[in-house]
């Protein structure tokens, strides 16, 4: 038989297949499960880009190949959003390029700047794409633990001399991703001024800045002055407004950078689909007002599993954006195993801290994304375990 390339034999095992068997077991033998295991939310997409959607299908111009770099249209469009809600000023035809969903650009990004021996910054825990993009360009992921005691922020002045100097690219993602904590703009400043200083990209993973709860918005890291000759941020319609089937999202920033990933793009893929660009285009053409119902679902799912979850005795990381919990395994447990009983014993799915990185460990991540009485019902059933 033939064996897998090096890249692929280089990737870590995968932590969930055996929560995977589990679950489907249980499902097979009957039992309610309460999945609150995957990011991907429940709630539909809004009716007005389902509509722009329906018509554009209908449109032959769309059915020929689209263009690599999106529609002029659609990047206008992300370039009035960015306007609108940050205030950040991007040049559609060089500072903006649309994305099949963002885990296409987050994978792609490090082929086009990472060489064998380069290093690339990557938070732990943290979603895992940023250090398999790295792997698979032949470059080596330094992990930044995101601490309790830092506000889950990474202490990137930490970093050994050594590994600084071979170090290409930093990866962040605020709101984040799995701890649920968001990042200032005094944060985003110190980490634009390091990166000028030792010449290293930042990359931000802004996938969830619409899913807050404060009277603050997060913000995008290009607020901060001198941040565009940097980096490059990485957005995504899909948890915005509910559209993580539609495939679509955008990188925008720093033109280089935007560049080099359009060169790895133009070789490896033709494009979005135009009609879900114009789909694209009719989400972030509505008002702001139009995805209140959605943080008050999330928020509300928030405020009553925080609260029933502090009630049996579990520490939850209070979060400020998102729709995750990340909470601390009771003393005397992995995060493994407490997952393995909270599926075994209560039929509950939740994502092992671990899974996200060594540093995770000692947490589980609970998704906000199935209707409140089934949160309340799943704390129930926890509160009923002798721990
Ligand atoms: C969901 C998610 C993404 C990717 O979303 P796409 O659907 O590929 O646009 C990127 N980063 C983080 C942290 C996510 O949770």
């Amino acid at each position: 038989m033939w064996s897998f390339s090096q890249r692929i034999q280089q990737l870590p095992p995968y932590l969930f297949a055996q929560i995977d068997r589990k679950k489907r077991e249980k499902i097979a033998q009957g039992a309610d499960v309460i999945d609150l295991g995957v990011g991907d939310p429940d709630l539909p997409t809004p009716e007005p880009i389902v509509r722009a959607m329906q018509k554009a299908v209908e449109n032959p111009q769309h059915h020929r190949y689209p263009s690599y770099e999106g529609m002029f249209s659609f990047r206008q469009a992300v370039s009035d959003w960015y306007k609108r809600r940050f205030g950040v000023e991007l040049d559609p035809e060089k500072e903006v390029i649309a994305l099949i969903g963002s885990k296409e650009g987050i994978a792609h990004f490090p082929l086009a700047f990472v060489d064998p021996g380069d290093v690339v910054l990557c938070p732990d825990p943290a979603y895992p794409v940023y250090k398999i993009g790295t792997i698979f360009a032949g470059g080596e992921p330094y992990f930044l633990p995101l601490k309790e005691e830092n506000g889950f922020l990474p202490d990137f002045r930490s970093v050994p001399q050594d590994v600084l100097k071979r170090a290409k690219i930093i990866w962040v993602n605020y709101p984040n991703n799995p701890t649920s904590v968001t990042a200032t703009l005094d944060f985003y400043k110190e980490l634009v001024e390091w990166a000028h200083q030792h010449n290293i990209i930042v990359a931000s993973d802004l996938a969830y800045s619409e899913v807050y709860f404060g009277e603050e918005k997060p913000p995008s890291i290009l607020q901060v002055e001198g941040a565009k000759e940097v980096a490059i941020e990485f957005h995504s319609l899909s948890k915005t407004f509910n559209m993580t089937g539609w495939r679509i999202g955008m990188a925008v920033g720093n033109r280089r950078l935007i560049e080099g990933l359009g060169k790895v793009k133009t070789n490896v893929d033709s494009g979005q689909f135009q009609a879900i660009q114009e789909a694209a285009i009719a989400a972030l053409s509505l008002p702001e007002e139009a995805l209140k119902p959605i943080r008050d679902t999330y928020a509300e799912r928030r405020r009553v599993m925080t609260e029933a979850l502090k009630n049996i005795g579990l520490e939850v990381v209070p979060s400020e954006a998102t729709f995750y919990l990340w909470v601390k395994v009771p003393k005397g447990y992995t995060s493994a195993q407490f997952v393995e009983r909270l599926l075994d014993e209560c039929a509950i799915v939740c994502t092992p801290g671990n899974g996200f990185g060594e540093a995770g460990e000692g947490y589980f991540r609970i998704s906000l994304t199935v209707p409140t009485h089934r949160l309340l019902e799943a704390a129930d059933r926890i509160g009923k375990l002798k721990l």
